[in-house]
């Protein structure tokens, strides 16, 4: 379950982060995990309430925006959406040089909190 050490280093960079800001409790935080980079948004909320229980994450609220997964031909530069099972075949040309353009990132987008 690699979402436990993805989760882990979210959280401390926001801690550190927070520090810095003198944040005491951090209200919100929010993730943007793209539809292929394999971590499962269930998995990381799990992940999230086992490793939240001090004081400056109690209480957090985590959202976590999936984003759909985009790709493009390189043949024919149609551009179009990824769903269920990972076709990499353009629908239009039906060529197999597909780009993918969006859906591999996982990033933190915003936290926000009280400060003392
Ligand atoms: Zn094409």
């Amino acid at each position: 379950m690699h979402e436990l050490s993805i989760m882990e280093s979210v959280l401390n960079m926001v801690r550190e982060s927070a520090k810095q800001r003198n944040i005491e409790r951090v209200n919100k935080l929010k993730l943007v995990i793209g539809k292929l980079s394999m971590v499962l948004p269930d998995s990381l909320q799990f992940c999230f309430q086992v490793l939240s229980q001090d004081d400056m994450f109690r209480g957090t609220v985590l959202e976590i925006e999936s984003r759909e997964a985009k790709v493009k031909c390189a043949a024919c530069q149609e551009e179009f959406m990824i769903n269920e099972g990972y076709c990499f075949i353009c629908l239009d040309c039906g060529s197999t040089e597909i780009e993918i353009v969006s859906g591999r990132e996982m990033y933190l987008d915003y936290y926000e909190g009280d400060t003392n």
